[in-house]
């Protein structure tokens, strides 16, 4: 696979991401966003978002995003969907990780916000990795023949489903609630020859040995007795309020709580790398507050790449 090489990789299309990409690209960086899905982040869920500076107070979310994705476009952001599974930010060129190939950047901007949440099913955790996932486009071609769940109900969850009935024999969508009946993409998922949907139904535990996920542990609301499927893999599309970071590994500083350690320019404890938007976990989550923290991450990545532009390696003589 290509290996995409940019001045500026950001992880995470929201406000935070788009304001920064805006930025960059204006001052004629090469940037690219690499983005999951631009429907599951917290803007793009927002039903009404009646507070953010100079739009009609009746707008959606999602629409003031796709205003802000756009305008970074139109200025020249490379904007992809893929989600990040790892980076490596050792060396001057920071390594950015896909199933859609390897990304590397002079800078890495940090924006995937704080819809995640702890390992909290029982066995989750234990399996992570072997067997438990929450990337189908990563991983769903490990599991050609074999029967996977899918936990969730949200649109991240339906669209990663429909990746897996691409290889998967059985795919077991388990979901608390009812899917609207509206929701085509939903009703889609479901008339699928291969998928079977447990309604309604809690996931009460992960089971497995030293080789991996070997079934889970239902409980269907009204029956008395919990039910086992024979899973080789369990992928959870459950959201939260914790920093997205696990991609991350211990390659920055992280909070007490969670989010990102950055000085005022937004710069992460590891050279080269910025942290902005929900992702640091501020007090204040708001659209706002993640588009300006975009900005001055910006104008300090502009700063810090001319700057490295005019030093000169000592290796190199004329
Ligand atoms: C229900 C709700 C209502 C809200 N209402 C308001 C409001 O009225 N006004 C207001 O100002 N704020 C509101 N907020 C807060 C506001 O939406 C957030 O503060 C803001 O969206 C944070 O922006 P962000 O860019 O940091 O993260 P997000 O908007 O969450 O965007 C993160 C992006 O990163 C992507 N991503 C995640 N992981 C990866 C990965 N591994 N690889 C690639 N991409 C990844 C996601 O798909 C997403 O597109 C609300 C939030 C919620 C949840």
């Amino acid at each position: 696979m290509e290996t995409i090489e940019a001045d500026v990789v950001i992880v995470g299309g929201g406000p935070a991401g788009c304001s920064c990409a805006l930025y960059t690209s204006r001052a004629e960086l090469k940037t690219v966003i690499l983005d999951k899905n631009p429907d599951v982040g917290a803007l793009a869920i927002t039903h009404q978002i009646a507070n953010y500076p100079g739009v009609p107070t009746d707008m959606s979310g999602e629409a003031l995003l796709k205003l802000m994705r756009d305008q970074s476009i139109q200025y020249g952001t490379d904007y992809r969907r893929a989600q990040v599974f790892g980076v490596d930010v050792s060396g001057d060129w920071k390594m950015v990780y896909t199933p859609e190939g390897t990304f590397k950047a002079r800078a890495l901007v940090l924006a995937t916000g704080a819809m995640g949440r702890p390992a909290s099913f029982k066995g989750e955790a234990d399996f992570l990795g072997r067997g438990v996932s929450y990337c189908a486009t990563c991983d769903a071609a490990f599991y050609k023949g074999s029967e996977v769940a899918v936990v969730g109900v949200n649109k991240e969850a339906v669209e990663e489903a429909q990746v897996l009935t691409k290889f998967a024999s059985t795919v077991h969508w388990i979901t608390s609630n009812d899917p609207k009946a509206d929701d085509a993409h939903s009703q889609d998922l479901i008339n699928q020859p291969n998928v079977k949907h447990w309604s309604r139904t809690r996931l009460l535990e992960i089971k497995g040995n030293e080789g991996g996920v070997t079934g889970v542990d239902l409980k269907p609301r009204g029956e008395e007795n919990g039910r086992s499927l024979p899973v080789e893999g369990v992928f959870v599309y459950m959201t939260g309020s914790k920093p997205i970071t696990d991609f991350l590994g211990e390659q920055v500083a992280f909070k007490e709580d969670g989010g990102v350690v950055v000085d005022d320019f937004m710069s992460t404890t590891s050279e080269g790398v910025w942290a902005i938007g929900d992702i640091r976990n501020t007090p204040f989550k708001q659209a706002v507050v993640a588009a300006s923290d975009g900005c001055i991450a910006a104008m300090a990545i502009d700063r810090y790449i001319n700057s490295r532009k005019s030093i000169r390696v000592d290796w190199v003589h004329s």
